[in-house]
């Protein structure tokens, strides 16, 4: 293949992938955004491989045969709710690749640089494999926490800001060591020690962070492997693995600020790692946050009067809607009273579910109409007008406590307010708390009832009631 068609072919790909990142940015377009992506990914794949591979050509179309398939398997069985762990396992191959390019380029020989060329090599490959260790363990890391294989609480281990920055300096330091013994012909001790360290410091990193923060560790990880495809583009003079390893990079970037002001944390205190206060055991961090007796239970029934005779409805819908799949009865209950007349709204929290935009996804899926479904800004003022608030499967994002209790893990993190509303009804199992670990003042409110059960028995008995 001529390397004038393979260069256009890699900026139509580039061209694709802008593309693809624009539509992903409205739900609208966020279908022909995926097709875009898709198709850039396999322009560069096919030309890639059949333009500028030499050898081993036989080798390498097994390998894409070979993960092609486990990929295609994974993905037709991942449930919704376990996608944030495939994202972030998905991240550390990300990570790993780097790390395995970085040591290919490190011990690969045949190209006989000198002088100042052969510095950028070495710091570029040093580079990319530190992004890459630390992209590969730290998603490793995240995964456990979000399959709930590890404690999902914050381990912020005493002197850990001081731990993380001798971590920096030594690696800082040994690209120094790793540039002299390179010269030499050597230097694969030096990687071995600096990946040792990058292993432990994104490790460290991500179990530093405390359970309702995670939303930006998905984020941020996110963004480090973008980072570290970039720096594999560099290691192997891939001009369009740069540009896709920095949009990611950067969109990645870009959604954890967003992240971080939804969640009102600071960024630097993200890039740093170890941030979000670990849970206390005074104040509304651990233990009931009421008297049993305060809680009102309310059966199907009386929700689906409620409901018939309200004006405002407002849906906020949570992790456990996702978890009992009841978004599409929602969505007919949905249907159901705005045919006899009620507003019917839903309020999506930035960081409601397991992944950014979970909520939109499942709601998308059932085919809720998108000019009902607001974001939490645009609607956390009218509470006081809404008749009933149905808090399905929701919790962390509907906690009082991040408003009422100063030293609550979740404190100062901005909520959904239905308690400003005229009732709230809550549909979840029992009284566990949510991802946060926290337990929910809003669950023993005068205006608050509890529908308990199984969120999409409890919404299928409503409908049958509102269709009674
Ligand atoms: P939460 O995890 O706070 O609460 C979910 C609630 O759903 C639980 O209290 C549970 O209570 C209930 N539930 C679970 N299964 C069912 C079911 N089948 N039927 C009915 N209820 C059910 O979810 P939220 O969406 O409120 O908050 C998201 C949390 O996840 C935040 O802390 C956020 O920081 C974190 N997070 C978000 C990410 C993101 O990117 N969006 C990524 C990582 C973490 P019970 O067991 O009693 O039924």
């Amino acid at each position: 293949m001529s390397s004038g068609i393979i260069t256009v072919s890699y900026i139509a790909a580039s061209a694709l992938f802008i593309m693809a990142l624009s539509g992903l940015s409205h739900q609208e377009t966020a279908r022909r955004g995926n097709l875009y992506g898709m198709l850039g990914m396999g322009l560069a794949v096919v030309v890639t491989v059949f333009g500028l591979v030499t050898n081993n050509l036989t080798f390498l179309i097994i390998g894409i045969v070979a993960g092609g398939y486990i990929g295609w398997v994974l993905a037709k069985k991942v449930e919704m709710t376990q996608m944030p762990e495939l994202v972030a396992i998905l991240h550390s191959l990300v990570g790993l690749a780097a790390v395995f390019v970085g040591y290919a380029n490190a011990l690969d020989h045949s190209t006989a640089l000198t002088g100042v060329e052969k510095t950028i090599h070495d710091v570029e490959t040093y580079i990319g494999i530190l992004i890459g260790a630390m992209t590969f363990s730290g998603s490793v890391a995240a995964y456990l926490k979000l399959s709930a294989k590890i404690s999902g609480k914050a381990l912020q281990l005493p002197g850990r800001h001081l731990f993380n920055l001798g971590l920096g300096v030594v690696s800082l330091y040994l690209v120094f060591v790793f540039i002299e013994q390179s010269a030499a012909g050597g230097g694969t001790g030096v990687l071995l020690l600096m990946t040792l360290l990058a292993l432990v410091f994104g490790v460290h990193m991500v179990v530093a962070i405390g359970g309702a923060d995670m939303p930006v560790v998905v984020s941020m990880l996110n963004s480090y492997s973008g980072w570290a495809a970039a720096a594999m583009g560099f290691m192997l003079g891939n001009d369009l693995l740069i540009v896709v390893g920095a949009l990611v990079g950067s969109s990645g970037a870009i959604l954890s600020y967003i992240m971080c002001k939804a969640m009102n944390r600071k960024f630097l205190n993200v890039i740093m790692g170890g941030f979000g206060t670990p849970a206390t055991s005074s104040g509304g961090g651990e233990g009931p946050a009421g008297n049993e007796g305060d809680i009102k239970p309310i059966e199907a029934e009386e929700v689906a009067d409620m409901l018939a005779n309200a004006k405002e409805v407002m849906i906020l819908p949570g992790y456990g809607m996702a978890v009992a799949q009841a978004q599409h009865i929602v969505y007919e209950i949905t249907k159901k009273l705005r045919d006899k007349g009620v507003n019917v709204r839903f309020g999506i929290h930035p960081v409601a579910g397991r992944m950014p935009g979970h909520m939109n996804v499942l709601l998308a899926e059932a085919k809720v109409p998108y000019d009902i479904v607001y974001e939490m800004d645009e609607i956390n003022e009218d509470f006081p007008d809404v008749d009933v608030s149905v808090v399905i499967g929701a919790n962390d994002i509907v906690n009082p406590a991040a408003q009422e209790v100063p030293d609550s893990p979740i404190a100062g993190m901005p909520v959904l307010e239905p308690w400003n509303g005229k009732s709230t009804i809550v549909l979840k199992r029992g009284m566990s708390t949510g991802y946060a670990g926290v337990d929910n003042p809003l669950f023993y409110k005068d205006n608050t009832r509890m529908l308990f059960g199984d969120a999409k028995d409890s919404v299928d008995s409503v409908l049958k009631h509102l269709s009674a």
